[in-house]
């Protein structure tokens, strides 16, 4: 594990702490070794804090990724604004946590990460609806035969919906199926994905309406265009 933080009280008390919980973990403390790190050693998941004084975290989260496919990267920011948060996700980071936050509640989040990353892809198929078209096994999705580029949460997001085109997915079950069985703390993230996930599906020609919000109580993947039409 790779963690990423100027601060050296923050980032040693990381270190320690996931040290302490069994990760073999090390620390950069800016843009520039945290890039020459990754790239030597390729991590298994990046804690990344966005604000670094010599690179822009977004950047860097992109280069990152660029360069370590496989790692897992989670953005520690201390802005509030959505717009950084979906900048971000965009730039490939895989989830984000906003300072200042619980232990336990990191530790939750990154064992859920770990475990998915380690996963074996059960359920595997294939999902078709209208002009999408998921090959869960090999995580490749097309768009009237274009591909579709999805982060991993963003992929096993649209597999939960798609794969139960027609319904209502609650937040609840999207929550417990993309994120963590037992995660109970704010879902704001999970709206944050469906709108990355919408706007991509929108660059490839599919209509964002697809995905309907049912306030309050989850998100339905329309089964035909004309469910899509009629609102
Ligand atoms: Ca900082």
């Amino acid at each position: 594990m790779l963690v990423v933080e100027d601060d050296p009280d923050i980032g040693q008390e990381l270190v320690q702490a996931l040290v302490g919980h069994g990760y073999a973990t090390t620390l950069a403390t800016t843009g520039a070794a945290a890039l020459e790190m990754a790239e030597d050693r390729p991590p298994d998941l990046v804690l990344l804090d966005l604000g670094l004084p010599d690179l822009d975290g977004v950047v860097l989260c992109r280069r990152l990724r660029a360069s370590v496919a496989g790692s897992v990267i989670v953005v520690l920011t201390a802005r509030t604004e959505e717009l950084d948060v979906v900048m971000a996700l965009d730039a490939g980071a895989d989830d984000y946590l906003t300072k200042p936050f619980r232990l336990t509640e990191l530790l939750a989040r990154l064992r859920a990460h770990l475990r998915r990353q380690s996963g074996t892809g059960a359920g595997v198929g294939a999902v078709t609806v209208g002009r999408l078209h998921v090959d869960v096994g090999a995580r490749r999705v097309t768009v009237g035969g274009q591909e579709l580029a999805l982060r991993p949460k963003e992929f096993d997001l649209l597999v939960a919906l798609a794969g139960r085109a027609g319904e209502v997915v609650t937040r609840e079950d999207l929550m417990a199926q993309v994120w963590d069985e037992n995660w109970f703390g704010p879902t704001k993230t999970l709206d944050v994905h469906v709108s990355v996930l919408r706007r991509k599906l929108a660059e490839l020609g599919e209509d964002p309406a697809r995905i309907t919000t049912l306030r309050g109580r989850g998100y339905r993947y329309e089964a035909s265009p004309a469910a899509v039409a009629g609102g």
